[in-house]
């Protein structure tokens, strides 16, 4: 299947792409100019049932595939993933903004992931437990939870599902995943490779429509049997107490507000380069971005300079030009985010290094921001920005930095520059975080946990840890008759 200009999304439910019943859809907007490119179905409650019931049959001929067959499956997709990830990445910066090269990238990881969890898929082991009486087996079973409800959001429109399918997936589960609306069309490639390498009906479905609606109808429903969300710390806390009161197990990847500390004795170059770098991927709307930059006094103005002038040098512009290195933002709404928090910011004493404002007056562009001398009080040190703002304050002392770092209730990624190792031990030590990374930008690969502590959720989608989270454990003790 050749993917040559942006397609109109449809449900997948039961191995097939359909129309909502109601024929209802939603428009999708291309953030770099305002203008629909297509649209996206809008799933109504009788699309829902269908999902939920070929979810249901899904599982019961997935869990009885042998693990070897689902990671041959799973590996044919990845490889269909990989050949189709120019078409892919494409569709993707047309509804979501990024620049191409970033949306290449996304889209291959996709494929390694994909891998990854196939075979680990292969080493799902229970164990056998000595007993206390000779005629007794004792053994620990690990099977599939069932069928899986997901919940993804618009930024990373391909590695949001992925992560969450493969685990599913190789556990022996199905999975009905509700996507962005805003961003259907990637996903929706994604899961048709998996069709395509042969999943059966039913093990992956694909559904958009209200997501208050669908979430409050999957999620108490008798078929699921897990939940996991990536969004925003308040949306999730509502999907955690419902899933909660249903007793449904549940993963939540929510938001962060990453600290990156910058130590008297930093590279301040390699600080520069790899955060800066960070902070303005996908324009700022990373869950994992770097966004409360504290960096020592004795280098801070060093340190500020730098990042303005990396900030400068970032072409702002259309995903799909050559040369672009910064996008617009994916929604009208983060737009008007950042001018509340850029007006906050000069309210509360902060001096606009770079940027501070949208630029032109079409698509959702919005200028590399940095902000220096930012009050602890201001909303950009309190809330997660998420935009292209980088916001900064010095320190005296590690243990100021690290008690900052602490202060707020998130806990997702954490960033440190330091050479020295004792610094290394205080931070991996006391920084409450799901993920730290020092002296080297964020490389969430598959084989490592990735997820937050505190308001930044629970659960993790890497390493054997996301497996855990879609497996039951079962013991079985049998006596010879
Ligand atoms: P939002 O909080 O309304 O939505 C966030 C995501 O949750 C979207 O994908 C949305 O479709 C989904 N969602 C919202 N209500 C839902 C519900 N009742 N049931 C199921 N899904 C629901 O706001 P938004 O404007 O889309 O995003 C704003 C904020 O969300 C950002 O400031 C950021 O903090 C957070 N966010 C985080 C991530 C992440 O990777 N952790 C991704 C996207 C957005």
């Amino acid at each position: 299947m050749a993917i040559s200009s942006y397609t109109d999304t449809q449900l997948l439910i039961n191995g097939e792409w359909c129309d909502a019943a109601s024929g209802k859809t939603l428009d999708v907007v291309n953030p770099a100019t305002g203008q629909p490119i297509g649209t996206v179905a809008h799933a109504g409650i009788a699309d829902l049932d269908r999902a939920l019931a070929a979810a249901q049959r899904g599982f019961e001929t997935w869990r009885k595939v042998p693990a070897n067959e689902r990671a041959a499956i799973m590996r044919k997709a990845a490889g269909l993933v990989r050949t189709r990830a120019a078409d892919i990445a494409r569709l993707m910066t047309l509804e979501q903004g990024k620049p191409l090269g970033e949306a290449r990238v996304e889209v291959l990881s996709a494929a390694d992931i994909i891998e990854w969890f196939a075979d680990e898929g292969r080493r799902v082991y229970g164990r056998v437990v000595p007993p206390r009486n000779l005629s007794v087996q004792q053994l620990v079973l690990k099977e599939p939870i069932g069928p899986v409800a997901a919940f993804t959001p618009w930024n990373f429109p391909v590695n949001q599902v992925v992560r969450k399918l493969s685990a599913a997936l190789a556990c022996g589960c199905s999975f009905l995943v509700k996507a962005p609306e805003e961003t259907p069309a990637s996903p929706a490639a994604l899961l048709q490779a998996f069709v395509e390498a042969g999943v059966p009906a039913g093990v992956v479905g694909l559904v958009f429509g209200d997501p208050a609606e669908i979430s409050s109808y999957l999620i108490p429903h008798p078929v699921i049997r897990k939940v996991t969300f990536t969004g925003s710390t308040p949306v999730g806390k509502q999907l955690a107490a419902l899933a909660g009161s249903h007793m449904k197990r549940a993963t939540m990847e929510l938001g962060g507000h990453a600290p990156v500390i910058i130590a008297e004795d930093a590279d301040v170059a390699l600080a520069v380069k790899a955060a800066g770098a960070a902070k303005f991927r996908n324009a700022g709307q990373v869950c994992i971005s770097p966004t409360r930059f504290l960096v020592h006094n004795s280098i801070r103005e060093e340190f500020a300079a730098a990042l303005v002038k990396h900030a400068e040098s970032l072409k702002l512009g259309d995903g799909l030009t050559e040369g672009t290195s910064i996008g617009p933002l994916a929604n009208a709404r983060r737009l008007t985010a950042m001018s509340k928090v850029l007006d906050d910011a000069r309210k509360t004493g902060a001096t606009v290094a770079t940027g501070g404002e949208r630029i032109g007056s079409e698509g959702n562009f919005f200028a590399p921001t940095v902000l220096t001398n930012v009050s602890l009080e201001a909303d950009v040190f309190n809330n997660e920005p998420f935009g292209p703002i980088a916001a900064i304050r010095g320190f005296d002392k590690l243990e100021e930095a690290i008690a900052e770092a602490n202060r707020l209730p998130f806990g997702l990624a954490g960033y440190a520059y330091t050479k020295s190792f004792s610094n290394v031990h205080m931070l991996s030590q006391q920084m409450e975080v799901g993920m730290l990374w020092i002296n080297q930008p964020a490389t969430p690969w598959p084989e490592m946990p990735f997820g937050g502590v505190k308001d930044s959720g629970y659960g993790s989608e890497g390493g054997p840890e996301a497996m855990e989270a879609y497996l039951v454990t079962k013991s079985v003790s049998v006596t010879a008759a």
